[in-house]
């Protein structure tokens, strides 16, 4: 192999930059020419491709967002937009992809696998709800973010005596909600992979109340429902002032933490030498700190599952 492109997609996280330089950087170092491909599978299509050079990446490590850009395609879930995509491909004499997204992009690149066109994929998306890897790219730079910023708000909730609801991202998989919960000391953390008990939330909080509390805090991951909703609720069952944030796009934003920055060089790095190696269809994932790759077949059909301990863990500490 003597030409690889590398592309981001899906939505964007934090470390995706870091990722991309490690493509580069570990392509150039193997004397690989190293194309970066713009707006994801849809600029594929466009052929909105360019050389990419030692330079190209230089100043990005520490940069949120993804210099590439990213976008979602529907046509390119179709036949002829993939055969668009490999025209592109063949045009420009790339022989390899790295696709740096979620479990979507992840389809997209196991499409172009299938027709000839060998991937490797790595896991960036802040949701963590990536199987066969113990984190995604982003993942902790988003808890961060939801940790900061709920420790802003606690500050004014101990000043009023309310009860604030945090509604964070999380449309299938609760992994943010749950971590941001457990860091924050949350009264209760309602996740779409758990069966919410609404009369427990509401025992937590008058117990609480009950025993002097000046504050409580209750994340809600996305996927769950509206956290403007579970604030009504909780209005209506208790005695408290309700107060709920939603914390929305600032999660995906940010420098991205030394761990992000650190997990997306030792991923990408590891995707260009699997795939140099003749690997195709495959995914890279951190499994017990050490590199691992799955078949990306295997990690599609796979469902992400919380860890049920640390879900009973944050019930046990916030009594
Ligand atoms: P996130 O987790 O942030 O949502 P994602 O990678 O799962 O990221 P998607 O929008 O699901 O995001 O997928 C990104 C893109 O991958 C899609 O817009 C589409 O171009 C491509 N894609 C998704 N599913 C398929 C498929 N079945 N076949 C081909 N391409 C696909």
């Amino acid at each position: 192999m003597k030409k690889i492109g590398v592309l981001t997609s899906g939505g964007d996280a934090p470390g995706m930059n870091a990722a991309i330089r490690a493509v580069v950087r570990k392509a150039i170092y193997h004397e690989i020419e190293v194309y970066g491909i713009k707006n994801g599978f849809q600029g594929l299509m466009e052929g909105d491709i360019e050389k990419m050079e030692i330079g190209s990446v230089g100043d990005i490590i520490h940069r949120g967002g993804t210099v590439l850009y990213s976008a979602r395609s529907e046509e390119f879930k179709t036949d002829a937009g993939q055969q668009k995509g490999i025209e592109q491909l063949k045009k420009h004499g790339i022989e390899g992809l790295i696709v740096i997204g979620g479990d979507g992009s992840f389809r997209g690149a196991q499409k172009l696998t299938e027709k000839g066109y060998p991937c490797i994929g790595v896991p960036g998306t802040i949701d963590n709800d990536i199987t066969g890897t113990d984190f995604t790219i982003g993942f902790d730079t988003a808890l961060n973010t939801i940790i900061e910023a709920v420790d802003k708000i606690r500050d004014t909730a101990t000043s009023h005596g309310r009860a604030y609801i945090i509604e964070v991202m999380g449309r299938d998989a609760g992994d943010l909600a749950l971590w941001a919960g457990l860091a924050d000391g949350a009264e209760s953390i309602l996740i779409p992979e758990q069966q919410t008990d609404f009369n427990d939330v509401v025992d937590r909080l008058n117990r609480g109340h009950e025993r002097g509390k000046k504050h409580s805090i209750i994340v809600v991951a996305e996927g769950v429902g509206s956290g403007f909703d579970i604030g009504d609720r909780i209005k209506e069952a208790t005695d408290l002032e309700t107060r709920v944030t939603v914390l929305g796009y600032i999660q995906r934003g940010g420098s991205p933490t030394a761990s992000d920055r650190v997990l997306a060089s030792r991923l990408a790095a590891e995707a260009v030498d699997i795939l140099l190696a003749g690997k195709a269809g495959r995914m890279v994932g951190i499994q017990n700190n050490q590199l691992v790759d799955h078949s990306i077949l295997e990690i599609l059909s796979q469902k992400h599952v919380i860890n049920e301990k640390m879900y009973k863990l944050s019930q046990e500490l916030s009594i």
